[in-house]
């Protein structure tokens, strides 16, 4: 018997890095898990290695920031599984640069993924759950989001609009018995990061009191505990997941 047991969860950027770990570990708790990337290579693959583990899920390759594919993308989910449950807003992108000399499309691509994309999901799956009368959302944000970082306008203006649109959901959702949470993660290995300069790396681990970095499955686990009965009572909040970056 899992926490999850029954619960469909779908996990956005799924197809690999701290997406594909929080798919494993949802469907560890017994949750039947919407895997769903934009290149289908990584969808195959993932998968594949979640059946492999005896789990329960489906593939989808979609677009976060068309309305159009994250409509059909609820509309699949429903019909083919019954109902939306859980949603994690995951999918994410950098395109770092100084801000004098950010280009204009780099602040508009990280706006359209990490926030846009954020807002469609969070309101396709939002009226399924309303209907519902319960779900769980939970989106993943980042420390960046709260305490700013050079190089990084774009994105931790991104990060800062998904806590408000974290916190303003979950207002609107509440009394229908939704919760909606942020998760801010700090310095995680992932593909994401491994592109850093060392120097950018070292700033970040000597700016965590833990020093060291974390791992996807530190960030899993929280999401897991938020979409899990336990945290039920828990609604607008913004959990850090960041060796003590920010307290
Ligand atoms: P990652 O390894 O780069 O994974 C990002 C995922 O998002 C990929 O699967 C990617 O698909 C998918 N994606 C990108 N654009 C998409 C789109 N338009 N539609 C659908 N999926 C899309 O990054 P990660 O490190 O696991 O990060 C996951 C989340 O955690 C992001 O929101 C990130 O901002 C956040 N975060 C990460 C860290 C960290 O230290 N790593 C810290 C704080 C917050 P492709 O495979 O096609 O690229």
């Amino acid at each position: 018997m899992g926490q999850l047991d029954n619960k469909v969860a779908w996990v956005t950027g799924s197809g690999r890095g701290i997406g594909f770990s929080i798919a494993q570990k949802l469907a560890s708790e017994g949750a039947t898990i919407v895997l769903h990337d934009i290149v289908e290579e990584n969808v195959i693959n993932a998968t594949r290695e979640m059946e492999e583990a005896g789990y329960k899920a489906i593939g989808l390759v979609s677009d976060v920031t068309s309305t159009e594919n994250v409509e059909e993308n609820v509309k699949t989910i429903v019909e083919d599984l019954g109902s939306l449950d859980i949603l994690v807003n995951n999918a994410g992108i950098t395109r770092d640069g100084l801000l004098v000399r950010m280009k204009d499309e780099d602040w508009d691509l990280v706006m359209k993924i990490n926030l846009k994309g954020s807002f469609l999901c969070t309101r396709a799956a939002g009226k399924v759950m309303m209907k519902q009368k319960s779900g769980c959302i939970v989106n993943i944000a980042s420390v960046v989001g709260v305490m700013g970082n050079a190089g990084q306008a774009n994105y931790s203006a991104s990060k800062a609009g998904l806590i408000g649109l974290t916190k303003s959901s979950a207002k609107e959702l509440a009394a229908r018995g939704i919760t909606v949470n942020a998760v801010a993660p700090g310095y995680i290995e992932t593909d994401m990061t491994s592109v850093l300069p060392t120097a950018t790396r070292e700033a970040f681990l000597n700016q965590t009191p833990l020093r060291k970095a974390g791992t996807p499955e530190d960030v899993a686990n929280v999401v897991a505990f938020l979409a899990s009965p336990s945290a039920s009572y828990i609604t607008g909040q913004v959990i850090h997941v960041d060796g003590g970056m920010v307290m």
